[in-house]
């Protein structure tokens, strides 16, 4: 079991190594994410029995594995509808994409398995950004670690609560992986700068779907979470400044990977492999784009190269 934790009448975390939202009213509950796996739903499910609910409606904040691992168990015992924005949707639906985009190809085996690879389910409500009457929450975009990643403000009691998925990560994972997964560095940087200024915003609560919840009511608390923010924003900056330093002369994909992985004593299976690839790519798309690397086609292959 893991820790349910009520920040107000309605709103609950069921704490986990990934974080799961519940908003709760009468014999209906909001799920935010349903963790990574079956076993994570039935566990989910117990807890909804306890709460005599009967009405299930899921938000997906995005598609990640370890975000809709438990859709597939809890649509089937519920017959629940799932919102979720249109791109994360397509990935939701055909899980096998998030591998076949890690790796360009049908997946091989090594980057099948649960953390890359869910069980499909149904989206049955494409959700936009703003406020969703019938949800009665605020959706906010958020994207950058996902293509379009959303976090959930609610808005229906006195303490506004803002989930905030994987806009940020925890400095124990930063230890860990130091370079992070994204698939937009710019969008990403915008999400950042995004947060502090919700903090202004006269939000209690902020849930980010991995590791600890924020009380803005604390001062403490709010120092922690902006240093965090900073963090993040640190260990993208010393990314690119790597990568910038290393393309003094041109340089393919794989020399960027295994150069990051060394500075950063990274160790590698597939899956972190993959990750990290299509992590680097997208910085190296954001360096591109920003005028800082020119990408050139010589002796066959696509190699990356500073602008001096
Ligand atoms: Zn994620």
């Amino acid at each position: 079991m893991f820790d349910v934790i009520k920040l107000d009448e309605s709103f609950f975390v069921l704490k986990s190594p990934v974080n799961v939202g519940m908003i709760l009213k009468g014999d209906e509950a909001v799920l935010i994410d349903t963790g990574s796996s079956s076993d994570h739903a039935k566990r989910i499910a117990r807890i909804l029995g306890e709460l005599s609910v009967r009405k299930v409606l899921i938000i997906n904040t995005h598609s990640h594995a370890d975000h809709i691992g438990g859709n597939s168990f809890l649509q089937s015992k519920y017959r629940c509808r799932i919102f979720a924005t249109k791109l994360e949707s397509a990935f939701i639906e055909n899980p096998v994409l998030e591998p076949a985009y890690l790796w360009g190809a049908l997946p091989f085996k090594g980057i099948d398995n649960k953390f890359l690879l869910a069980k499909p389910s149904v989206v049955t409500d494409i959700i936009d950004y703003g406020i969703s009457e019938e949800l009665n929450v605020d959706v906010i975009p958020l994207s950058g670690h996902s293509f379009d990643m959303i976090g959930i403000l609610t808005n229906q009691t006195n303490k506004r609560i803002f989930f905030i998925a994987d806009s940020i990560v925890s400095s124990q994972t930063i230890q860990k992986y130091k370079v992070y997964f994204l698939v937009d560095v710019a969008k990403h940087l915008k999400t950042l700068e995004s947060l502090k200024l919700w903090v202004e915003n006269d939000v209690s609560f902020i849930v980010p779907s991995h590791g600890e919840v924020y009380n803005l009511e604390s001062d403490q608390s709010m120092e922690e979470f902006l240093r965090l923010v900073e963090l993040n924003k640190s260990v993208v900056h010393e990314t690119v400044n790597t990568i910038l330093n290393y393309l003094d002369v041109p340089k393919i994909i794989d020399d960027i990977v295994s150069h990051v992985a060394e500075k950063f004593s990274l160790s590698l299976d597939a899956s972190g492999y993959v990750l990290l690839l299509q992590t680097l790519k997208a910085y190296c798309n954001y360096l591109f784009e920003n005028d800082y690397v020119q990408i050139i086609f010589q002796n066959k292959r696509l190699e990356y190269v500073r602008k001096q």
